[in-house]
């Protein structure tokens, strides 16, 4: 491709993806199609000779589009928001342009700056704690892909902190054990896999009947963890959980860990930006008492996927985890402290220019239509919750604060209950009224609607519910 070529081409995809967004509305919002119907369409081997542009852009249109799941889509209630917005778009074709690697101060000094600087800038508009800031005495922020990651890195600084930086297989690294609950996400598991602790050593706390942790119980396993001679090391609590947008007590929790010396790490990928909003500020709960933090913009900010933002109190305990410098990595900025070098800060070495389309959303849009959009999302939803309350058909199964509704067909028995709420998603699904997720919580079977699509308004979810209730 010319210079001259992608002008032309980059004009006409620009053009594409504001179409795309226009009308996502009027596309089914998932694919109706069987594992391999995609790559059938394709051709089996690449092309020998140069192909033009249009006539891959074709293939798109025809193929692939049909192929997806819309998540920005107004009848997207499964999973959680994906969302993206112009500004962080252009961002991230931005970060591509510019083609550079942001794995250290010197390999590209204002791709760095400019990160700290977004994550101080969201430390404050999400007014969490001054510790967290980058020009505090112990703390600071980072840019991850995702909140797996951050879950990981934590970890691996929580076990850096307890051994004394000995991570071999001494007994101290050996005996380490955490603590989750059965609702955190299942990343939590993945890492305590990963970091090889192992999954025997992940203790899962019982939760109460909102499906939040209990800190009794908290105290009572870690209380017997110490008389056996193991190391509690870390314990995960959750703002928002992925089946039932529950919240972990964390001022409680914090007490224990503080008690034990305990590293604590709160996950808040989805619900964590409704702190954007200061009426929704009570998300923060027990932020001040934690060592990690972290939140997705990629989930319900409109930070076009990947963004995640880590903070810690300790960055001392991370970079002690994860920086390993061999000479070619060595810099005099460095060598000084004056400068963050982000590749000690998570996994990979190389790392993409992200703060550009945080930087570019947040000047151009600014967080009033995120707040806007995180209002009317949470007055929707409660005003859904209304509706399913007066319809004795239907029950809610747990707490919706923000913008998380679970509900289950009612009936005699837990299986009729489970039976008839399968068969409710089911029909959904297939008569079109939206893309729905499947859980269960403690036994039940649940269908979760998550309104968060940028797109979703009232409207939507008033047309929604009239199909469901068509449809029970
Ligand atoms: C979505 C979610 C995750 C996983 O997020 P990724 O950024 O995709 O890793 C983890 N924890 C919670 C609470 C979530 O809502």
């Amino acid at each position: 491709m010319t210079p001259e070529e992608f002008r032309q081409h980059g004009h006409e995809l620009i053009d594409w993806i504001a179409d795309y967004i226009d009308g996502v509305g009027d596309r089914p919002v998932v694919a109706d199609l069987q594992p391999g119907d995609v790559r059938a369409r394709l051709p089996e081997h690449p092309p020998s000779s140069p192909e033009p542009f249009a006539d891959v852009l074709a293939d798109v249109d025809e193929i692939v589009v049909p192929g997806l799941t819309h998540w920005q889509h107004p009848d997207f209630f499964a999973w959680f928001p994906s969302n993206t917005t112009y500004p962080s778009i252009l961002g991230e074709l931005m970060a591509a342009g510019l083609g550079i690697n942001a794995m250290a101060w010197v390999t590209s000094p204002a791709a760095t700056e400019l990160e700290t600087l977004m994550l101080d800038w969201m430390q404050e508009l999400l007014a969490l704690p001054e510790r967290f800031r980058s020009t505090s005495e112990h703390g600071g922020g980072v840019i991850q892909g995702t909140a797996s990651e951050s879950s990981l890195i934590a970890m691996l600084a929580a076990r850096w902190r307890v051994t004394g930086g000995v991570v071999n297989t001494d007994g101290d690294t050996t005996r380490l054990v955490g603590y989750c609950t059965a609702q955190a996400h299942s990343s939590i598991e993945k890492g305590f896999r990963i970091a090889g602790i192992g999954t025997d050593r992940m203790r899962v706390v019982p939760h109460d009947d909102q499906f939040a942790m209990r800190p009794d119980a908290l105290a009572e396993l870690v209380a017997a963890d110490v008389a056996a001679g193991l190391t509690p090391f870390i314990v995960v609590t959750t703002h928002g959980t992925t089946s039932s947008m529950a919240f972990d007590p964390t001022p409680e929790v914090a007490e224990i860990c503080r008690a034990h010396d305990i590293w604590l790490h709160v996950d808040a990928a989805m619900s964590g930006i409704a702190a954007l909003a200061p009426e929704h500020r009570w998300v923060n709960a027990g932020l001040d008492a934690a060592d990690s933090y972290c939140t997705n913009p990629h989930k319900w900010m409109g930070i076009n996927f990947d963004c995640n933002l880590f903070w810690t109190a300790d960055r001392a305990a991370l970079i002690g985890a994860l920086s390993v410098l061999p000479p070619y990595l060595q810099s005099a900025a460095a060598g000084t402290g004056a400068a963050i070098d982000y590749r000690d800060w998570g996994i990979p070495l190389g790392r993409r220019f992200r703060a550009l389309k945080l930087w570019f959303a947040l000047r151009t849009d600014g967080v009033g239509p995120v707040q806007d959009m995180i209002r009317e999302h949470v007055a929707i939803t409660q005003e859904l919750a209304a509706l399913v309350e007066a319809d004795d058909r239907f029950e809610i199964v747990a707490p919706h604060p923000l913008n998380l509704l679970c509900i289950a067909r009612t009936g005699d028995t837990v299986e009729a209950t489970n039976a008839a709420t399968d068969a409710l998603i089911d029909a959904a699904h297939a008569a079109g009224a939206g893309l729905f997720t499947r859980t269960v919580l403690d036994g039940r079977s649940v269908m979760r609607i998550s309104i968060g699509s940028r797109t979703t308004t009232r409207d939507h979810v008033l047309a929604m519910w009239a199909h469901l209730s068509r449809l029970a």
